[in-house]
Parts: C-alpha cells; sequence; structure tokens
C-alpha cells in the first residue's frame, strides 16, 4: 500500500495553501494532495467569468505551485477514511496516511422553496462543466432573477446585467442588501449604485416559490406578486462539505461544520480540517461564525499545514474582513459594524469621515470615500470599520483589520503614522483612518 507522510484533501483555497505550507515547514515530508475536479476554478472570481472574465476557462488556478512544491496530485474522489488503518480510499485505490489535512469545502445552499429543482435553477457550483452549461443559458435568458442580495448575488447581478438586453432582479429577505456586514448606510450607497446600473432590487420580499411547468416560467413572491423569469441564479449560501469526516466519526459542530480547536486540529489528533468545511468562531465574544471566505480558508490553511508535526499557530478566531465592488464603487468591511456590534451588547461610539480621497480635490482620480469606524465606548478599542470608495478600499480594509487583530484602541489610531500623497492618497490633514479615531475619541471624553 502507498504510504505519504500527509494527505490533503481537497485542492482549492484551503488545500493547495495547505499544500503549500507543509512544505514551507516540513520540506521533507511527501505530499499527496487528492482534488475530485481536474481545473480548479478559483472561486471568488465566478461571477466574472458571466461577464469581465469571458469564460471558466480563463478563472483557474494553475497547477504550478503543485509541481514547484513537489506536492503529488491525485485527481480522484476519496470515498472513505478509515481512522485506525489511517487510510483514504479513492474508487481504485487504498492510501495510508500519517497527517491527513481535510480541505473538501461547502456546497451551495439549496433553499426549501417549491421549484427550487426546476430547469433553469442555477446554484453557484464551483465546477468548470457546469458553469460552462450555465454561460450558455445566462447569455439567452431574457429575464434573469438572483435570489439573495449579499455579495455573491449583488456580484453576478451585476455581471449578467452586462450582457445586455436582459431585465437582471435580485430579490432579498432582509431591508437592504449586504445588511449582514454592512450598517444601512453603506447598504443603502450600494443599492443606489446598483439601481442606477439598470438592475432592479426587490428588497424586504421573501421568495414562496419556483414557479413554471416543469421549467421556470417566475419567481412566486410573499406578497402573492409574480416576477418573471426564465433563469434563477440562487446566492444565499454555503454549507460545509462534511461527509467523508461524518461518516468517518469525526465530531461536527451546531454549524454543521467539521470541529476543530485553535490549532485546527479535529478531534482526531492526526487529522486538521481547514476552509469551508471547518467549524469557524468569530474573533470578538468566540461565537460559531458561518463566513465562508478564501481569505479565511487560507489563514486557517497556513494554522493547518505549520502545525501538523508540533503546534506553532493558533486561531485567533474570524474577523470578518471582505471587499466588493460594482463599477467604480468599491467596499470593504473588517470586523463589526455599529449594528453589530450593539446587537451583542457592547456600549460603542462611532466616527464617519467622509472627503476626498486625493489632495487637493482637484487632482485626477479623485472619488469620494467614506469611513466608518466603531469603538468600544469606556475602552477605545476598535471593534470594527467600514469603507466605501475606490479601489483602494479593498487594502484600506485590510489595514483596518490589522488594526482590529492587534486590538489597537482609538488612541493608538490617532498616533497612526501614515504617509500620503497628493496623487494617491487623502491629505495628511484630513486622514480619514486617524481623524475618524480622533472624533471617536472626542465623543468618548465628552
Ligand atoms: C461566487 C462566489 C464568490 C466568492 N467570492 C469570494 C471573495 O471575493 N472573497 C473571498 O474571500 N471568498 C469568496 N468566496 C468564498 C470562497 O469561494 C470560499 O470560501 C472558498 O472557496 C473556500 O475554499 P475551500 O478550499 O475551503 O473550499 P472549496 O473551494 O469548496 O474547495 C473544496 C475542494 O475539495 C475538493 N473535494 C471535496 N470533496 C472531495 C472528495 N470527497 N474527494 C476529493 N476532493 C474533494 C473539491 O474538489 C475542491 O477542490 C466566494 C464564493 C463563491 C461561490
Amino acid at each position: 500500500m502507498k504510504k505519504y507522510d500527509i494527505i490533503i484533501i481537497g485542492g482549492s483555497a484551503a488545500g493547495l495553501t495547505a499544500g503549500i505550507t507543509v512544505k514551507r515547514h516540513y520540506p521533507e515530508k511527501s505530499v499527496l494532495l487528492i482534488r475530485k475536479e481536474k481545473q480548479v476554478l478559483i472561486p471568488c472570481g465566478i461571477p466574472y467569468i458571466f461577464g469581465t472574465v469571458g469564460s471558466p476557462d480563463k478563472n483557474l488556478i494553475p497547477d504550478a505551485a503543485l509541481d514547484k512544491n513537489n506536492i503529488e496530485l491525485l485527481v480522484k474522489e476519496v470515498i472513505a477514511i478509515n481512522r485506525e488503518e489511517k487510510t483514504v480510499s479513492v474508487s481504485d485505490d487504498t492510501i495510508q496516511y500519517d497527517r491527513l489535512i481535510l480541505a473538501a469545502g461547502s456546497e451551495p445552499v439549496i433553499p426549501g422553496v417549491p421549484g427550487s429543482d426546476k430547469e433553469g435553477v442555477y446554484a453557484i457550483h464551483k465546477n468548470v462543466d457546469y458553469l460552462n452549461a450555465m454561460q450558455k443559458k445566462v447569455e439567452d435568458a431574457k429575464n434573469i432573477v438572483i435570489i439573495g442580495g449579499g455579495f455573491i448575488g449583488i456580484e453576478f447581478a451585476d455581471e449578467v446585467n452586462r450582457l445586455g438586453a436582459k431585465s437582471v432582479t435580485v430579490v432579498e429577505i432582509a431591508d437592504h442588501c449586504l445588511n449582514l456586514a454592512y450598517d444601512e448606510e453603506f447598504c443603502i450607497e450600494m443599492e443606489d449604485k446598483v439601481k442606477a446600473r439598470g438592475i432592479q432590487l426587490k428588497t424586504s420580499t421573501k421568495v414562496e416559490a419556483i414557479e413554471g411547468n416543469g421549467r421556470v416560467e417566475s419567481i412566486r413572491r410573499s406578497d402573492g406578486s409574480a416576477l418573471p423569469a426564465d433563469l434563477v441564479i440562487l446566492g444565499i449560501g454555503a454549507k460545509p462539505n462534511i461527509e467523508l469526516a461524518e461518516k468517518s466519526g469525526l465530531r461536527i459542530g451546531r454549524t454543521g461544520a467539521i470541529i476543530v480547536d485553535r490549532t485546527m486540529k479535529t478531534s482526531d489528533d492526526s487529522i486538521f480540517a481547514c476552509g469551508d468545511c471547518a467549524k469557524k468562531w468569530a474573533f470578538f465574544g468566540g461565537r460559531p461564525s458561518t463566513l465562508k471566505l478564501a481569505s479565511i480558508a487560507t489563514l486557517e490553511a497556513r494554522i493547518a499545514g505549520a502545525n501538523l508535526f508540533g503546534i506553532t499557530r493558533e486561531n485567533a478566531g474570524t474577523v470578518g474582513v471582505w471587499s466588493t465592488a460594482v463599477g467604480d464603487l468599491a467596499m470593504g468591511t473588517a470586523g463589526l459594524t455599529e449594528n453589530a456590534a450593539k446587537a451583542m451588547g457592547y456600549n460603542i461610539v462611532s466616527a464617519t469621515i467622509e472627503g476626498p480621497n486625493r489632495h487637493p480635490g482637484g487632482m485626477p482620480g479623485m472619488k469620494k470615500s467614506r469611513l466608518k469606524m466603531v469603538f468600544e465606548f469606556h475602552s477605545g478599542l476598535l471593534l470594527g470599520g467600514q469603507i466605501s470608495g475606490d479601489a483602494a478600499a479593498g487594502e484600506v480594509i485590510n489595514i483596518i483589520s490589522a488594526c482590529v487583530q492587534s486590538r489597537m484602541t482609538a488612541e493608538q489610531i490617532a498616533m497612526f503614522q501614515t504617509g500620503t500623497h497628493p496623487a494617491l492618497t487623502a491629505s495628511p490633514i484630513a486622514y480619514p483612518l486617524v481623524n475618524a479615531a480622533e472624533l471617536a475619541i472626542k465623543q468618548m471624553n465628552a
């Protein structure tokens, strides 16, 4: 029987990063990565297949990193894990491991709404053949309805809308799109942008049924009205892929993910898990989190991969940092929003700075940006931030995430040493991060 020091199940964000990390920390160990798909999609690029990028083939993770890091690849589906024998089985072979990393990811959630199985209803499967077939249907469709107004639903809406000559509608059950990750003013700013680009939004609207004779023809809404639809895209989240883990007797948590500790170890000392299939908990408060992001998956993979033969890294919990963009409007969020912090019981102060992202404002590329920072009232601890503006928002929010992770206070952020330039940033006098902290301090001292 073949034996490897380490077997990794999964070849996407978590699996590949785990493999690279293992080789960085244990270069002498043999590593086999098993994945079921021949070509791996860049998961976050999937919406852009339909417009900007053009096809699934242009949105692939190259296998070069496997060769470069001397990681063997087996393209097969793992059908069983035997924890006593320390083996994994594929259809025609059984292979032994010393350490196993589960990076089996997630599958899209299919709602219990009647008609979800009709022809013309598409969930977002990370599969090249599926997306190729879906792309053809999207191109031919006239009335596209997207169920779910989170960032995936919004990104999909904007991309399919670029194809032109279609009616595109997003249906969202909550009062606002993106409302789990942004406070209302940011949600409204993005909604206005989306509407200005010709996309219809139906918020506070529940889908009761997907109707049609075999194939989808309309969506029935909670107010009884029908929306015509010849293609429906489900963007309502993903559920951890735990079948193998469950069958092998590993512990599964309340959120339906594989239980891991802070070292990413499962209930079996020889098995680690990371990415969408693994349990997550929030950075603030430590409650279970259902957030699933490629950036979280890679962080967890860097922890799991380093810890296989001795603990060196621990997971501090999920800050929840990510960004999205529609046209020239980019938005980012990190940590807690004002709403989320209040709902958890924090006493907070928040400060918002709006202004040009260049100085003077007449410089080319000037765009208005809005930065909101949320602090704990008595300690001044930074709880989170949100930003809207140009593409730089994607990196500014990562700076805010670093401040959150470092448990910085408003006073420390007010003393932040920044670099500024007329063509690149806001003015040093009105630098948003620092000025938001100063405004919050003023409120705390009032
Ligand atoms: C449309 C869309 C847009 C997104 N945009 C973003 C974004 O902008 N930013 C962001 O951070 N995140 C984004 N995400 C989330 C991100 O895609 C996921 O968090 C990420 O893919 C998780 O990576 P993973 O490796 O844990 O799992 P997955 O990507 O689900 O990969 C799982 C891997 O396991 C393999 N596998 C599973 N079971 C078996 C088996 N039995 N045998 C062999 N192989 C198996 C699969 O083949 C696959 O290789 C987006 C997701 C979607 C759907």
